[in-house]
């Protein structure tokens, strides 16, 4: 089976886990690519440039948005986010798969670009938890907490848009991981990723 890569879009509110389960994943499955994003926010703790993201000024960034460097770029919470184009084209062209995490628009402009692309909604079992979760990083202040809160709320409204919703469960993150590891798995296998050319091949078998 060879052809483009397959596009994964995990999304869902700030403080469902997206960061955790993406990073677990991506352990388990080397050969999956990751798309890193550019931002205007500065380095949390611990956060390299072009591993975490790629860290630009605001003049950078917008350089970039009028050279039509993004596939997609968001204004979320005081703050420029964008999905880097080249690389994105380039690794699902050679074949491989991928995988990002934007913010739910995000996540929607893409499928108008990649129609193909799976969309994955992670959830919180309960809404309490994105604050206790984003409390419990002490990255954000308090009006930013309070900002991306609101921001979940209206997020949550686009799920129907999504092809599967995952439930990260306090305490049980193991379990979503398998549950995301599930669906890049069974992706794969979907009869009509399946170039017409292979089918034909076993058809006349
Ligand atoms: P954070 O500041 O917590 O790293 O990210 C804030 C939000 O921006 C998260 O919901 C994250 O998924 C989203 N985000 C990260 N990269 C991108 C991107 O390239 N495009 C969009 N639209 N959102 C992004």
């Amino acid at each position: 089976m060879f052809g483009p890569g397959l596009l994964f879009v995990v999304s869902g509110p700030s403080g469902a886990g997206k960061d955790t389960l993406v990073e677990a994943l991506r352990t388990r499955m080397p050969r999956l690519k990751y798309s890193v994003s550019a931002t205007t926010r500065p380095p949390r703790r611990g956060e390299k440039d072009g591993i975490s993201y790629f860290f630009w000024t605001r003049e950078a960034f917008e350089r970039r948005v009028a050279e039509g460097a993004f596939l997609e770029h968001r204004e979320y919470n005081g703050n420029l986010y964008g999905t880097p184009r080249d690389f994105v084209e380039r690794t699902l062209t050679d074949g491989y798969d991928l995988i990002m995490k934007p913010e739910v628009n995000g996540a929607l402009r893409i499928q108008q670009a990649f129609p193909d692309a799976v969309l994955i909604f992670i959830l919180p079992d309960k809404f309490s938890h994105l604050r206790e979760r984003l409390e419990a990083r002490r990255t954000e202040t308090n009006e930013e907490i309070a900002r991306r809160l609101e921001i979940a709320h209206a997020e949550v409204q686009s799920i129907r848009q999504f092809d599967y919703i995952v439930i990260n469960e306090e305490r049980r993150s193991e379990e979503a991981v398998n549950d995301l590891e599930a669906i890049v798995r069974a992706e794969k296998f979907r009869i009509h990723r399946w170039g017409d050319d292979s089918i034909r091949e076993v058809e006349h078998s």
